[in-house]
């Protein structure tokens, strides 16, 4: 919702109560004037991240486009119950949100609305995208394998299939299959592989589980170096993050590395971060100028450079402790199509145990 916003309040009380003007200062008192009515248009942006760059970023788009950024950051599940609780009064202007799994959430219950933009049909490579313009892919992650080397040599682990092999028993990490992150994953192999070898792959890898799955995807690399377990399935930038942090975190990061699955086959499975305008948006013009500033190069690395999450368009820079990576194949499945599957994902997983 556009609004204007007269940051009156603290500054009205000061003067209610007499309260005294700065000591000898005609120049602060003008300053306080003129910071007493900020009527800039605010733009409201929901956002499943929690990082500080995001405020770097919002303070550049504000200060170059004279607008004030409102933000609300939340789990996917709570902003979606807040949006059908405000339902058309909803200040929601900008959805950021990881995982296209989640964007669908988003679109299926109606809070984003199509636009087209020939920046960021340009910008995007088409996978990535909504094909209506419901949302758009900003930031790239990958599902990966991580494994302990000393315990098991890569031709192991360089596939999913891998994962429900026997010789894994007792040997695999994962979080819970209720996650975004795994029902996505699983989404895109029903319909890579059919439902039924989908399944028998989700019930072999529950099989070889090492523990219950707990925690997120940064405690199951722990788990590795832990010796918990042989090799574990995360998101890409939860090692890259442990491979650039403290000294105790690089020593973790260091007893394992990384496999991108699939690489003879279709390729890594792909997910995206990803912003849609709102439907509840009251300039979608502003909204979409917003998500255009993100597929600028300097947006990417702002959007990019804390999450180490790989930007999507060309020429942008790359976050640190990428380079530490290996190149690789992304699957090309076109994102817009993991919603379809993502209840039977569930179901299967829950037949499977991965829970
Ligand atoms: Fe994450």
């Amino acid at each position: 919702m556009l609004r204007s916003f007269a940051a009156t309040g603290a500054l009205a009380l000061l003067v209610a109560c007499g309260q005294p003007a700065p000591q000898g200062s005609a120049p602060a008192q003008e300053a306080l004037s003129e910071s007493a009515i900020d009527d800039r248009p605010v733009l409201s942006i929901y956002s499943t991240r929690t990082y500080e760059s995001d405020t770097v970023l919002y303070a550049r788009f504000e200060e170059e486009n004279g607008v004030r950024i409102d933000v609300r950051e939340s789990g996917a599940p709570e902003l979606l119950d807040a949006l059908k609780a405000e339902g058309a009064d909803s200040p929601a202007d900008v959805l950021l949100i990881a995982d296209a799994g989640a964007l669908y959430q988003f679109q299926q219950a109606g809070f984003t609305q199509p636009v087209r933009s020939d920046a960021l049909e340009k910008a995007i490579p088409e996978p990535l995208r909504e094909p209506d313009g419901n949302w758009f892919g900003l930031a790239k992650r990958a599902r990966v394998v991580v494994y302990d080397p000393q315990l098991l040599p890569l031709e192991e682990v360089d596939t999913y299939a891998d994962l429900a092999d026997d010789r894994l028993k007792g040997e695999l990490c994962v979080r819970s299959g209720t996650h975004i992150y795994n029902l996505s994953l699983l989404s895109e192999l029903i319909s890579r592989i059919g439902s039924d070898a989908a399944e028998a792959w989700a019930s072999g890898a529950a099989s070889n589980f090492a523990r219950a799955p707990e925690g997120g995807d940064t405690a199951q690399i722990e788990a590795v170096a832990a010796g918990k377990c042989a090799v574990a399935l995360v998101n890409h930038y939860y090692w890259v993050r442990l491979a650039t942090g403290t000294t105790e975190e690089r020593l973790t990061a260091a007893k394992t590395l990384v496999s991108f699955p699939d690489q003879d086959g279709a390729g890594t499975h792909i997910n995206i971060t990803g912003a849609a305008v709102a439907s509840t948006a009251d300039a979608p013009d502003l909204a979409l100028r917003f998500i255009e500033f993100l597929a600028t190069p300097e947006g990417q690395g702002l959007l990019t450079s804390e999450t180490r999450e790989y930007p999507v368009v060309a020429g942008a820079p790359m976050p640190e402790g990428l380079e530490l990576l290996a190149d690789f194949k992304p699957s090309d499945f076109p994102l817009s199509d993991l919603g379809a599957n993502l209840a039977e994902a569930q179901a299967i997983y829950d037949r499977a145990g991965w829970n």
